[in-house]
């Protein structure tokens, strides 16, 4: 039997960077991945999303802004998104990150194994038949859709899971999207911007529960604007004529797209008892270790956080496996969420200060001000910033703006280095760009606003 120090379940961001770190840490490492390398990030989650994203956008922006940036020429009327277009641009884009993955593997001395595994002792996987042998091993098994939280009365034939979104040669024009997460926030987006008639449907009060309230209501109106219609506190969907019915009302629809509430994707365990949560996922410490002392789990099979990186976060376990512990503090994970405009977030809400009794100070700033976004023409947004009355330590972060999952790593250092606004002023942040905001939103709460 073929034995490693460490192997590793699942070759998504977390399997994979983990299997990147454990080769260059020069332990003798396996990948064992059932279907495709790269996960659901890279095939049919955040890389494809992101680029029919990006494909819907220049689709919606052309339409809307072509004539105001001086070309002449287009006529909207003539203007057609070709779905099928995009999705072979998109699967370009796929195989070249997969095969660039597959190349780390090589370059880092990672075993790459193809198989479904399951845990045959406590230090023993089996893959087809054949055994290997390991000192520690990690779950990176990752999530699917859960269909029985919200759409288990739909027949099967009309829900489209998330996870098979993209393999569709076409869509229809009415859709249900089910969830008010994250996803399904973004696939809401996005079928809207190609013109699509969408309602969302979740049984929760808020778009996207635990996000700061300014972020979450401007979303709500955001969609109201775009004319997604939005059905909170929604009963679950039943079948009926034409479309479901949401208690007595009829929404016709072509499909149901199911975005809610994901569930973890565990191996066969065979004996092996690793203590999972009340929700299903696997119990981990700080450092990602179970139950078991020689087993981890990262990523989305945690239900810790469900984004690419949080689990590539998460692949430090493998520092700990060395014997250097790393602790992952879930607190000061960004959060992004790919809206038009984008949504972003690190630290702690408004309602998380209150609940607290931590006394704060709080500066927003409009990007309608922010000359590079004018520029741009993308106006949309404002940075609110929150800090310690005390000593100015910034303490959470909330965007909303064309491209605030790229400006929410300024943020985020800050936020891990404990940075206060006078640390913010003193950095010098160009100009035009949109990441004064960010200045400017400090200086606001400072009782010091500049340019507004
Ligand atoms: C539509 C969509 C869009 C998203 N967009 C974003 C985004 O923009 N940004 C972001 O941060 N996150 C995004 N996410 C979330 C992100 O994709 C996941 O959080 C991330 O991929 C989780 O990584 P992981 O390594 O934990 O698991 P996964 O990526 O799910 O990988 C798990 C892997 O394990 C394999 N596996 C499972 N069981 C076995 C077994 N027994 N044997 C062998 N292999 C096995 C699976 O085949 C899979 O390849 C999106 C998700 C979806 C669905």
């Amino acid at each position: 039997m073929k034995t490693y120090d460490v192997i590793i379940i699942g070759s998504g961001p977390g399997g994979y960077v983990a299997a990147i770190r454990a080769g260059q840490s020069g332990l003798k490492t396996a990948l064992v991945e059932k279907a495709r390398i790269g996960g659901c990030c890279l095939n049919w989650g955040c890389i494809p999303s992101r680029r029919l994203m990006e494909s819907a956008k220049f689709f919606a922006r052309i339409q809307a802004q072509a004539a105001g940036f001086g070309i002449e020429g287009i006529d909207n009327a003539a203007l057609k998104f070709s779905w099928k277009k995009a999705v072979a641009e998109k699967d370009k884009i796929v195989t070249k990150l997969v095969k660039g993955v597959e190349f780390l593997m090589k370059k880092n001395g990672v075993e790459v194994i193809s198989g479904e595994a399951e845990v045959s002792g406590a230090n023993q996987i089996s893959v087809a038949g054949n055994s290997y042998g390991f000192q520690k091993l990690i779950l990176a098994t990752g999530s699917r859709p859960d269909r029985k939280r919200f759409a288990a009365n739909l027949p099967d034939d009309f829900v489209v899971e998330i996870d098979d979104f993209y393999a569709r040669a076409d869509i229809p024009d009415r859709i249900v999207v089910i969830g008010g997460r994250t996803v399904a926030c973004e696939m809401a987006s996005l079928l809207r911007l190609i013109g699509k008639q969408v309602t969302v449907v979740a049984s929760q009060s808020k778009l996207i529960p635990g996000i700061d309230p300014a972020l979450s209501n401007y979303l709500l109106e955001r969609f109201r604007k775009l004319g997604i219609r939005v059905l909170l506190e929604s009963p679950m969907p039943t079948m009926a004529q034409h479309g479901v019915k949401i208690g007595e009302e009829l929404i016709e629809c072509d499909i149901v797209l199911n975005c809610a509430t994901r569930a973890a994707v565990l191996p066969k365990l065979n004996g092996m008892v690793i203590e999972l949560t009340d929700e299903g996922f696997v119990n981990v410490n700080e450092f990602r270790q179970t139950n078991q002392p020689h087993v981890y789990a990262i990523g989305d099979v945690t239900g810790t956080h469900y984004a690419q990186h949080a689990s590539a976060h998460a692949g430090v376990a493998v520092s700990h496996l060395l014997g250097k512990p790393v602790r992952i503090n879930d607190a000061k994970i960004p959060i992004n969420i790919y809206t038009d405009p984008e949504i972003a977030s690190v630290g702690l809400t408004e309602e998380q200060l209150a609940e607290r009794n931590i006394p704060y100070m709080k500066g927003e700033f409009p990007m309608q001000v922010n000359s590079k976004a004018l520029v741009e023409g993308n106006t949309e947004g404002f940075v609110k910033m929150l800090a310690d009355e005390k000593y100015g330590e910034v303490l959470g972060v909330h965007i909303v703006a064309a491209r605030a999952t790229d400006l929410i790593s300024e943020v985020a250092l800050g936020v891990n280095l404990e940075a206060t606004l006078d640390d913010l002023y003193a950095v010098v942040h160009p100009h035009p760009t949109v990441s004064e905001s960010i200045m400017e939103a400090g200086f606001k709460a400072m009782g010091k606003p500049l340019h507004i």
